[in-house]
């Protein structure tokens, strides 16, 4: 995210703006998919077993049966790991047996239900995955050189690598989406009794954290280009 940074810009009140709206935005969607979570963590699946139980059938039923499931602390903590082939489920997921424990379980297992199968947006976003480590880990700081030094072709090259992240950012987008359409589609095929309207409603609230950052990067790098772009001096 973009905060870190905002010290680089100094007195800027174009940046100050976009860092308040990054802030305020990113607030909001957490604030909504705790409260979305909550409310569907105290609502019976109707579907046999705990998130991990659930989890487990959806990997094994869509051809990931050599994925493991562990558990990790925290709340929201839910991701699939490509390193270990694990999905790492949230206590309260793991054990749970609501709507919310339900619908995050089997949206991680649609993850590597995504890696099995060879997903072509899952495997753009791994194949991006160093690319995106090294532009986030150096942009800033070349970015920074670029203006000390008033060297246009180092902020040009730093504008590019933030770009690198917008697209990573992008491309995450779909993966998502995929991830929580294979959760919505399984658990619906199979929970008779499940209320679809609230998987769903746990799985858009999540998303949204993923639209917003996408969001606050656009306007971030329209900044940097209106700024920066071409001149590589303030
Ligand atoms: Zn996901």
């Amino acid at each position: 995210m973009l905060y870190p940074y905002y010290g680089f810009y100094g007195f800027d009140t174009g940046y100050l703006i976009v860092v308040l709206v990054a802030l305020a935005l990113g607030g909001l969607t957490q604030a909504y998919i705790r409260s979305t979570y909550r409310k569907w963590s105290q609502v019976d699946a109707h579907v046999p077993g705990t998130g991990a139980d659930v989890a487990r059938r959806m990997l094994d039923e869509g051809g990931a049966s050599q994925v493991g499931i562990t558990r990790v602390a925290g709340t929201l903590t839910d991701h699939y790991d490509p390193r270990d082939n694990r999905l790492h489920l949230s206590d309260d997921n793991y054990r749970g047996a609501s709507v919310a424990s339900v619908a995050v379980a089997c949206h991680e297992a649609g993850h590597a239900v995504q890696a099995a199968r060879g997903f072509w947006f899952y495997r753009l976003r791994t194949a991006l995955v160093p690319a995106v480590n090294f532009a986030q880990g150096s942009w800033t700081l070349i970015l920074l050189l670029g203006v000390v030094l008033n060297f246009a072709g180092l902020v040009q090259a730093a504008i590019v690598l933030f770009a690198v992240s917008v697209v990573f950012q992008l491309v995450t987008l779909p993966v998502e989406i995929d991830a929580s359409r294979r959760a919505v589609a399984y658990l619906s095929a199979r929970g008779s009794g499940l209320d679809e309207k609230g998987a769903r409603e746990v799985l858009v609230a999540a998303a949204l954290t993923y639209v917003a950052g996408a969001l606050t990067s656009i306007v971030q790098l329209l900044y940097l280009l209106g700024r920066y772009g071409g001149r590589g001096e303030e």
